[in-house]
């Protein structure tokens, strides 16, 4: 081990003993590479921690599967309104968009009120990123200690081989990231890639999203107004709009809750997914 990881390593620990709760530290684990980093380092650190897994219901099955085998100790919050896909049927909005994501606050940003958690975010992952310090702070004002905010991807493989610190086997098809199969905040591209591997996510995200038109787009709000769903034709077009981000053609001029929606080509946007179970972008 050369001297910077060492001096990367003995930082981080010294990191997490510094500001050790005495109750215990919140671990945010979501069974990627750098939860399984920061778990180790907790464990070298000797500090008090429960980690706790979110289950956001849509992610990969060979992650899933990763935690259950090598973290049984890890908790999991389960969310309060049962399977995603059965919640984007059923809420009366739109399915998640890049705009409108409310299944992060309902399935990934759960647990570790009031306490100091432990995340895995990095600064190097993307620009939203950066603004990242060791010691941040969540949307709760709760502290958050990023024992490897500063570390690159090859440092964290570097640390992975040398404490032979296992991994999701997905690392080793080649992807990067791991989290919810077809999230609307991943690049078009991504997406494609996720749902090619996984086709029947994308079976289920397509039923949910056709369900949650038929039973919204005839019946009024409370308050007498249509919901948004009217404004499309079809169960299709409400899908075709959400998979391919291109709203259908009798849309033109109606500029009324654009926020919801757009039209143009998203692919290249670096938008960023919520690894961390945290809130970071906004
Ligand atoms: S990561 Fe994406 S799909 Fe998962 S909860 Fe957040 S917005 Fe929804």
């Amino acid at each position: 081990m050369n001297n910077s990881m060492k001096d990367l390593i003995s930082r981080a620990i010294q990191l997490l003993k510094e500001h050790e709760p005495q109750e215990g530290y919140y671990l945010a684990f979501s069974g990627g590479k750098d939860s399984c980093v920061i778990k180790k380092l907790a464990q070298l650190s000797r500090v008090k921690f429960d980690a706790w897994y979110n289950n956001t219901t849509i992610d990969p099955p060979e992650l899933v599967r990763f935690i259950k085998q090598h973290h049984a100790d890890v908790k999991w919050n389960q969310p309060r309104h049962g399977a995603m896909m059965a919640r984007v049927a059923i809420k009366p909005s739109l399915p998640p968009t890049r705009s409108v994501r409310w299944c992060c606050s309902e399935y990934k940003e759960q647990g570790g009120k009031n306490r100091v958690k432990i995340v895995g975010v990095r600064a190097a992952e993307s620009n939203a990123r950066r603004k990242w310090k060791a010691i941040s702070e969540d949307g709760n004002e709760d502290k958050i200690v990023c024992p490897i905010v500063d570390w690159s991807d090859d440092q964290v493989w570097q640390f992975i081989k040398e404490h032979a610190v296992l991994y999701c086997s997905l690392y080793d098809e080649g992807w990067t990231r791991l989290g919810c199969v077809g999230c609307p905040l991943a690049k078009k591209e991504n997406q494609e890639r996720e749902f090619a591997r996984w086709p029947r996510y994308k079976v289920n995200w397509e039923r949910a999203i056709k369900a949650n038109w038929e039973r919204h787009h005839s019946k009024p709000k409370r308050n007498g107004e249509p919901y948004y769903h009217a404004k499309f034709k079809t169960a299709e077009d409400l899908w075709q709009w959400w998979l391919t981000a291109k709203r259908p053609d009798y849309f033109r001029g109606d500029c009324q809750s654009m926020h919801h929606f757009t039209n143009e080509d998203l692919s290249d946007l670096q938008l960023e997914l919520n690894w961390s179970g945290i809130k970071i972008d906004e």
